[in-house]
């Protein structure tokens, strides 16, 4: 029987941090599967410059990914630096990839949605430091 709050991968009894493309999987192996996924759409994208649109189902899985990697960076998860820098990397390689298609307007929406966010939320505990600052 395999323990629900372990790894789907095999051999692994880490804890599942995320499920990304229907695998529970622990945060190394979510970083190991996105760059295997976008490993896999850069090097068809660099054939040919021209026809460097992903496929709807890439974005949808990009999409996906960048979720995933937000709720692992928003979680009160302790994360190293080499695991900060990973995440960050992933979250911008899949922005890149939504960015480089066509369809901008539908298929990318959430994920500038989300760095939107992403933004404002700094941009707000920037001004709330600065409050603070002001007021001492
Ligand atoms: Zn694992």
């Amino acid at each position: 029987m395999h323990n629900p709050e372990c790894c789907d991968r095999r051999g692994c009894a880490r804890p599942v941090i995320t499920t990304f493309c229907k695998e529970a999987l622990c945060l190394d192996h979510f970083c190991s599967r996105s760059y295997e996924f976008l490993n896999g759409t850069d090097e068809r994208g660099q054939l040919s410059m021209a026809s460097n649109s992903p496929t709807t189902e890439q974005i949808q899985t990009a999409d996906e990914c960048a979720r995933r990697t937000l709720d692992i960076c928003m979680s009160k998860m302790l994360l190293n630096n080499l695991e900060r820098a990973r995440l960050l990397d992933i979250l911008l390689w899949c922005g890149d990839l939504a960015g480089s298609s066509g369809a901008k307007k539908n298929s990318s929406s959430s994920i500038s949605e989300i760095s939107e966010r992403g933004r404002h939320q700094e941009s707000a505990s920037r001004r709330e430091t600065s409050r603070i600052a002001i007021r001492n």
